[in-house]
């Protein structure tokens, strides 16, 4: 490309060992050889499933249930497990479960799901169970090992239901629990159940089910454990017609069982002969979700990168062949990359996938850091003799001020161990929905460029990378554990939490801090976006709009969504060049790097110039239709009228001020002695309370300077970069 410098760039696509330090993963063996063993079963069975044609059945055949074996002798099955009941990864699996998503879906996330639904079906017991639930059910789980002879327990996880009733909003229950028998100490429970899309269910030996009470014995709603062999009706039901995610089993059952109260998740106790559940089954799903969610969105992560080498490798080869197009021509070297546009739109597909990965593994790393120290809470709760959740709130709200406090010396690690929770904790809340939303939402959006790169090829069963049957999944991924409206739900409240809006003002300093240490980075640009958006929530939260009736709130999620989105793509720049200066400190302490990481730390910074450009943009488009969009245009003939300049009174001027007249016309909304004005809407608008927001505004644009240059480079880059031969997998 003419101009172009390009001093430090990339030679061939980042390997393992640049992702490890991007990732923080260089110092955790135990989950670089999980994603070696993730990795031989994805690019192995699996994506020979998928060439095999798999995906087009929606039974779950003997072939896909092979998988099952594949994901147990690979230990996939028994990641999720304590090394008390056979696990083999010590501490929290938030990190390692991700990894393992990340690798199958790199091929197919149905795939990936199918080993993930087994681990959210144990979720509900692994996160709230009693320690006997926890024993009996991980513990069968753990694939028989050589010399054993039992079967291998696999469950399903069952909230949703069949319409009318809920999907992922939890708020309704149609499924139902009443006393069947009451005799001996241990009461006997009548379940009526039916799910609907509930995956794993074609092969299923127990199911976590979300029930509510439906008998005056029992109090409120709870999550119970359903096994195939207990007595009544445990009825799989038919396959469903998915358009996506076929190599995972869905169905949708009909469970009416009798159980004993045990199975309850989290156990109960009976107060004035009710039986009182420890969990309702919102408390158990929040704990589940939260965790098993950033797992979701890193599946679509993995398809946009790995997009990139298929897509390289087509577009140089698009014109080999061609009688007339002679090997070493620019045409057969570089094919359709010798096209601005091509490389272009795959620098914005390769940048969002870097930013999706990095918010995906940041979460998954901050919730392995959060569970020790929840743990911690909920026992030192239990010391001070701080029971329920309306109680724990008041004492959270009190540790929130502290923690708020603390914040003015951010670098140092808080004493208490409750402020620390209250800081993570926060921070989670909000990156949790933002990795499900972003990545899952506009990973389909740039899905369907990586698609749209491959012409006619991309929407081909054999189009390379399976790239068509990834955007069709990447839908999934958007709708399970929760829509895009139920994330943003969450966002609206947790994003205006004051210890996670202390932290946010942090970050944005921390941004300009290290615009000032690296330019290139796109710092800045997010920096200043960061603030405009900190004062968009704050004005939308003190404002009304035209009519009088308050901007934030609850309802009016035409002002909490869209503000909600902003900050995601936000949040989710600011963790890409985080990552970046990660790479850059620790490969500068490896010799083994030093001629290669330089390209790397190059290129990849441009790409987060890139991402950050557009996150900017979009952020500010959002603010900027927030702040002005609720306000009513005045018209030619209110009160706002009153305010142009009447002609009589500009030629009058003219006589003090030679060639105001004529001025008047072109800078001010003149109204003439017939009352004719201009040919538009209405007088233009003032905004005398709105300084700060255009001067932030008119910055933020500013701050894009550089941004395309960055993406002329790493267009550059693209067009040179090796790759290999062939791909590592058939597709
Ligand atoms: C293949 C597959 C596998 C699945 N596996 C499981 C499983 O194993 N276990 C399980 O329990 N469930 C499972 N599900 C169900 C899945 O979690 C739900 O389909 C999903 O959460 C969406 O819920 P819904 O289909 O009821 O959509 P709806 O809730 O009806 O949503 C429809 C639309 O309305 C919007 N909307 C919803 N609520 C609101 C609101 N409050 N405000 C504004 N807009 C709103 C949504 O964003 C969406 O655009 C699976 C689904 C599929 C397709």
């Amino acid at each position: 490309m003419p101009g172009v410098a390009t001093p430090e760039s990339l030679r061939t696509l980042p390997t393992d060992e640049i992702r490890q330090l991007l990732w923080r993963l260089s110092d955790r063996y135990a989950h670089q050889l999980l994603i070696q063993s993730a990795r031989a079963v994805a690019r192995g069975p699996v994506a020979r499933l998928v060439a095999a044609g798999q995906r087009h059945s929606h039974d779950w055949t003997p072939e896909k249930a092979a998988l099952l074996q594949e994901f147990d002798a690979a230990g996939l099955t028994s990641v999720y497990l304590d090394p008390e009941h056979g696990g083999f990864i010590d501490g929290p699996k938030n990190l390692a479960l991700a990894l393992v998503a990340f690798e199958l879906a790199w091929v197919d996330a149905g795939a990936a799901t199918c080993s993930l639904a087994g681990h959210l079906a144990l979720a509900p017991i692994h996160e709230r169970g009693t320690p006997e639930q926890r024993a009996f059910y991980l513990s069968r789980t753990l694939p028989a090992q050589p010399g054993e002879d039992r079967q291998t327990w696999r469950g399903a996880f069952c909230l949703t239901e069949p319409i009318p009733y809920v999907g992922v909003e939890t708020g309704l229950l149609n499924g139902k629990l009443r006393v069947d028998s009451w005799d001996g100490a241990e009461p006997m429970l009548r379940v009526e159940k039916r799910g609907r899309f509930i995956t794993n269910m074609g092969f299923a030996t127990f199911v976590t089910a979300a029930v509510d009470s439906d008998d005056e014995r029992i109090k409120g709603s709870c999550m119970v454990v359903l096994e195939e062999t207990d007595p009544g009706v445990f009825d799989r039901g038919t396959p469903t017609r998915k358009l996506v995610h076929q190599l995972s089993s869905t169905n949708d059952p009909i469970f009416s069982l009798t159980v004993p109260a045990s199975r309850i998740v989290g156990g109960y106790t009976v107060e004035n002969g009710v039986i009182v559940p420890r969990f309702s089954h919102g408390e158990v799903i929040e704990a589940v979700f939260r965790r098993t969610r950033v797992t979701v969105g890193l599946m679509t992560a993995a398809k946009l990168l790995s997009a990139v080498e298929p897509v390289l490798r087509y577009q140089r080869t698009r014109f080999r062949g061609g009688e007339s197009i002679a090997p070493g021509s620019p045409r057969y070297e570089l094919g359709l990359q010798q096209r601005e546009d091509a490389i272009h739109r795959l620098v914005d597909i390769w940048a969002a996938g870097e930013a999706s990965a990095s918010i995906g593994f940041a979460t998954a790393r901050l919730f392995d850091e959060l569970d020790p120290i929840e743990r911690r809470k909920q026992e030192i709760f239990a010391e001070r003799g701080i029971a329920g959740a309306r109680a724990q709130m008041r004492a959270m709200a009190k540790i929130s001020d502290e923690a708020v406090a603390h914040l003015r010396d951010p670098q140092a690690k808080p004493a208490d161990e409750l402020v620390n929770y209250a800081l993570l904790d926060s921070v989670a809340n909000v990156l949790c929905p933002a990795v499900k939303l972003w990545n899952t939402g506009q990973g389909a959006t740039m899905m369907r460029e990586a698609v749209s790169l491959m012409g006619g090829y991309g929407i081909t069963e054999d189009c390379p990378g399976f790239l068509g049957y990834k955007w069709m999944d990447s839908q999934l991924e958007a709708t399970y554990e929760g829509p895009e409206a139920v994330q943003r739900r969450q966002l609206s409240i947790t994003m205006t939490n004051d210890v996670f809006l202390a932290q946010f003002h942090f970050w944005t300093r921390e941004m300009r801090a290290i615009a000032a240490r690296r330019p290139g980075t796109g710092a800045c640009t997010i920096a200043s976006a960061m603030q405009l958006w900190s004062w968009t929530l704050a004005h939308l939260q003190r404002t009304a709009d035209a009519n009088g009736a308050k901007l934030y709130q609850g309802n009016r999620q035409g002002v909490t969504f869209p503000l909600a989105d902003a900050l995601c793509w936000l949040l989710a720049a600011r963790c890409q060049i985080l990552d970046v200066l990660e790479l850059e400190a620790r490969a500068a302490e490896r010799p083994d790097l030093a001629d290669v990481s330089a390209g790397y730390v190059a290129f990849l910074s441009d790409l987060c110039h890139v991402q950050a450009a557009r996150a900017a943009g979009e952020a500010g488009r959002i603010c900027t239709e927030l702040v002005y969009g609720y306000r009513r245009h005045p018209s030619w003939d209110d009160a706002c009228a009153a305010g142009c300049c009447q002609s009589e009174a500009a030629d009058a001027l003219e006589g003090l001020i030679p060639g105001f007249g004529a001025s008047a016309v072109t800078y001010m909304d003149v109204i003439e002695a017939d009352g004719a004005h201009p040919d538009k809407a209405g007088p233009c608008v003032r905004f005398p309370a709105l300084q700060t927001f255009q001067r932030l505004r008119a910055k933020l644009d500013g701050c894009l300077t550089g941004a395309r240059l960055a993406k002329d480079r790493a267009a550059d880059a693209l067009t040179k970069v090796m790759i290999p031969e062939a791909p590592d997998y058939p597709a």
